[in-house]
C-alpha cells in the first residue's frame, strides 16, 4: 500500500481511484481519540459530526477496543449456519436493553430498514389480513432511510433518485410532523406501518411539535397499523434519551438502531419488535452472512455498556441546553445565523442565505481552519453533533470557536 505524506496525495489518489459518489471536505483524518480527530499534518479537530452520530462513545473508545480485540483473538464469524456461545447472549442483552421480546441483527442501517419493511409487510399479510400484494407503508416527505432501491423509491431527493427506477411499489408519502394527514391515510385498510424519524436528521435536525410522535402512535394503533421508529441517528443517547422517543414515551411497534450501537468500530444494525411480529419471519425468509456475528456482538454489548456507564444520555441533555444557548445568542448578534434548533447534542444551525448558496460550505471550510469538524446537510443548515462523551469545558471551548467562525462571515 501507497504511505500518504501530506492530506493533498490523499485526496488525489481517493479522486482517481474511488467513486465520486460523496462530496467530503478536504480534510484527511489519520487519527481519533475521544471528541478529537487528527489530520495527516497532525493538526487537531473537535469532532462535530461524530460520523454522522455513529461514534456518540468517542472516538477509538478503549472498552469498546478491547471487547473487539479479545473477541477478534478467539471467533469472529460463524455465518447462521451453526449456532454461536455469543449469539444468545447478545440477543438476550439487547432485548433486555431496550425492552423488546426478540430482535434481529443485520450490518448497515439501509439493511435494518429493509428488515423492518419486510417484517411489516409479511405481519400485514399474516396477522392483520391484507390481500395479497395490496400492503401499503406510509412514509414522510423529506424522510432519510438509507439507500437502497427500495428506500430511495420513497425518497423525495431527486438527486438520491433520478435514474435509479424503476422504483418499488408500496409507499404512501405524507407531510411530517402532520397527525391529521396520516390519520386521513390511515383510513386505508391496506395500510400495514407508518415508517418514521423521531427527528429528521439528514433533513436538517427536524424536530416535530411536542406529542407528534404519541399522537401518531396512538392513530396507528387505532387502525391496527405498526408505528416504525428509525432511530439509527436519533437512538443511542444522541437526543439526551436512550431513544428519541422516549422523549414522548412512546413505544415503536418495530424499532430500528444502527450507528452507534457499535461506537464506530463495526457496522451493527438491529431491529427489535414483540413475538407476534417478528415470529413471522421463519428460517430461509430473511438473513445475511454478517449479522449478529460475534465479532459484531461484543462490540455492540460493549458500546452499549459505555452508553449506560458514562451516563452519554444524561451528558447529552445537559450539554444540548448549552449549546443551544450560546448559539441563540449567535442568532441574536449575527445577521447570517438565522436560527439553532435540535434535541440533545443533535442541533442544527440554519444559516441565513438561499438553499443553493455556498455560505454554509464556506462556514464549514472555515470551521475546519480553526480546528472543528461539522458539515452542512440540505445547503444552507450547519448540523452539529459532537461525540457525547465532550465535557462543558471543551464545549464552551468548541462554542468559542464557532462563535469567531461566524463572526468573520458578518459584517
Ligand atoms: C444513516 C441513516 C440510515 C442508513 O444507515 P446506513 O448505515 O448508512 O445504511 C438510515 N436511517 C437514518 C435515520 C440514518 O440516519
Amino acid at each position: 500500500m501507497q504511505t500518504i505524506s501530506s492530506s493533498a496525495q490523499a485526496i488525489e489518489l481517493e479522486n482517481q481511484y474511488g467513486a465520486h459518489n460523496y462530496h467530503p471536505l478536504p480534510v484527511v483524518l489519520a487519527r481519533g481519540e475521544g471528541v478529537y480527530l487528527w489530520d495527516v499534518e497532525g493538526k487537531r479537530y473537535f469532532d462535530f459530526l461524530s460520523a454522522y452520530s455513529a461514534v456518540n462513545q468517542g472516538h477509538c473508545h478503549p472498552r469498546i477496543k478491547n471487547a473487539l480485540i479479545e473477541q477478534a483473538g478467539l471467533l469472529t464469524l460463524t455465518s447462521r449456519a451453526f449456532h454461536n456461545d455469543i449469539l444468545g447472549p447478545f440477543e438476550k442483552y439487547i432485548s433486555e436493553y431496550f425492552g423488546f421480546d426478540k430482535m434481529l441483527p443485520m450490518n448497515t442501517g439501509a439493511e435494518g430498514v429493509e428488515t423492518a419493511l419486510k417484517l411489516a409487510r409479511k405481519w400485514g399479510y399474516e396477522k392483520k389480513g391484507v390481500d395479497t400484494n395490496r400492503a401499503k407503508i406510509v412514509v414522510a416527505e423529506n424522510n432519510f432511510h438509507g439507500r437502497t432501491t427500495t428506500i430511495i423509491s420513497f425518497s423525495n431527493d431527486e438527486n438520491a433518485r433520478k435514474n435509479f427506477g424503476p422504483y418499488t411499489a408500496g409507499f404512501v408519502k405524507i407531510p411530517y410532523d402532520d397527525v391529521y394527514a396520516l390519520k386521513t391515510v390511515l383510513e386505508d385498510p391496506d395500510v400495514v406501518a407508518f415508517l418514521v424519524e423521531p427527528i429528521q436528521g439528514e433533513a436538517g435536525v427536524y424536530v416535530p411539535s411536542e406529542n407528534y410522535l404519541k399522537e401518531a402512535k396512538a392513530a396507528c394503533e387505532a387502525k391496527n397499523v405498526l408505528f416504525i421508529a428509525d432511530e439509527i441517528q436519533t437512538g443511542i443517547a444522541r437526543t439526551g434519551r436512550l431513544l428519541a422517543v422516549d422523549h414522548e414515551e412512546v413505544r415503536p411497534d418495530i424499532l430500528i438502531l444502527g450507528k452507534a450501537v457499535s461506537g464506530g468500530f463495526y457496522p451493527v444494525s438491529l431491529v427489535l419488535a414483540d413475538d407476534h411480529i417478528m415470529n413471522v419471519i421463519k428460517p430461509g425468509q430473511h438473513g445475511s452472512t454478517f449479522g449478529g456475528n460475534p465479532l459484531g456482538a461484543k462490540v455492540a454489548m460493549a458500546a452499549l455498556e459505555v452508553v449506560r456507564d458514562e451516563r452519554l444520555a444524561e451528558n447529552a441533555a445537559k450539554l444540548g441546553e448549552v449549546f443551544r444557548l450560546r448559539m441563540q445568542k449567535l442568532v441574536e448578534k449575527y445577521d447570517v445565523v438565522r436560527l439553532v434548533r435540535g434535541k440533545g447534542l443533535l442541533n442544527a444551525v440554519v444559516i441565513n442565505d438561499t438553499e443553493d448558496s455556498s455560505t454554509a460550505w464556506d462556514i464549514c471550510v472555515a470551521l475546519k481552519e480553526n480546528g472543528l469538524l461539522a458539515k452542512p446537510t440540505h445547503g444552507n443548515i450547519i448540523r452539529f453533533a459532537p461525540p457525547l462523551v465532550m465535557t462543558e469545558e471543551q464545549l464552551h471551548e468548541c462554542c468559542d470557536i464557532i462563535e469567531q467562525t461566524i463572526s468573520a462571515f458578518s459584517n
